[in-house]
């Protein structure tokens, strides 16, 4: 994103809108922190500029990824979508593609402010893939990991900070104890913070021990379950 310096006049009302703190005003117009800039073009969609001095430049690789993770009309090149995650994450019941003896997990880094750099993001898949995780071919993220095997990412991108990005996939259920105490050592080694979506299906019986294993390691759990009517026919 650019501030075209001559239809500025500095009057600020921008600088709130800004989700990352990038604008500030330097003698008397608004500039852009390109560092702190994750180009999710929130500043020109409010339309608070009534000088339109907001102008989206064209982004070259590797930079322009911080547009596919962070601005929510952008489609992603891999799937042609405009979502970073599947929609099999929220639809199992229609899918079927996390069984019983299988744990799904989505991890989802950053936050608007916080934000995330795909340096951090390729830490906490590295652990994953250690752990026995293999991540969703159909995934977005998956979808540009130079080797999904060990949750690498291409280097090039590594520095760059985006609003948020979605891991996703699955494991056998027995491997759900090492893949959550190695998401709380890891989040000791990274600078932003995520929300981590555990997708199970329950037992024959009702129960569902996923539950019982991730409050044994001390994490809070937040059932939700989903009725989806009339998309389609149950798995
Ligand atoms: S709202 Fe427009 S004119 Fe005002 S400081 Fe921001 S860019 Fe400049
Ligand atoms: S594109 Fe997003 S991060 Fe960049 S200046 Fe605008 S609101 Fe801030």
């Amino acid at each position: 994103m650019i501030i075209n310096q001559e239809k500025c006049h500095g009057c600020a009302l921008c600088v709130p809108y800004c989700v990352t703190n990038a604008i500030t005003i330097v003698n008397k117009k608004a500039i852009i922190d390109r560092e702190l800039c994750v180009e999710c073009s929130v500043c020109m969609q409010v339309d608070v500029c009534k000088n339109h001095a907001f102008e989206e430049d064209e982004l070259e690789w590797p930079r322009s990824i911080r547009r596919t993770y962070s601005n929510v009309m952008s489609k992603h090149p891999q799937t042609g979508m405009t979502g970073r995650g599947t929609p099999e994450m929220k639809t199992n019941e229609l899918t079927g593609k996390y069984k019983r003896g299988e744990v799904g997990l989505g991890v989802e880094l950053g936050r608007p402010d916080v934000c995330t750099t795909f340096r951090d993001v390729e830490k906490v898949a590295k652990m994953l893939a250690a752990s026995g995780f293999t991540f969703d071919h159909e995934a977005p993220t998956t979808m540009i990991m130079t080797d999904p095997t060990v949750g690498s990412l291409p280097p090039e991108i590594l520095n760059e900070r985006v609003i948020c990005v979605i891991l996703e996939g699955k494991a056998p259920t027995e491997k759900l104890p090492v893949l959550l105490e190695g998401l709380k050592k890891v989040s000791k080694e990274i600078d932003t913070v995520f929300s981590l979506d555990v997708i199970t299906v329950e037992e024959e019986d009702g129960s569902v021990p996923n539950i019982e294993i991730a409050r044994r390691l001390g994490y809070p759990v937040r059932p939700n379950a989903k009725t989806t009517v009339g998309l389609g026919r149950p798995a």
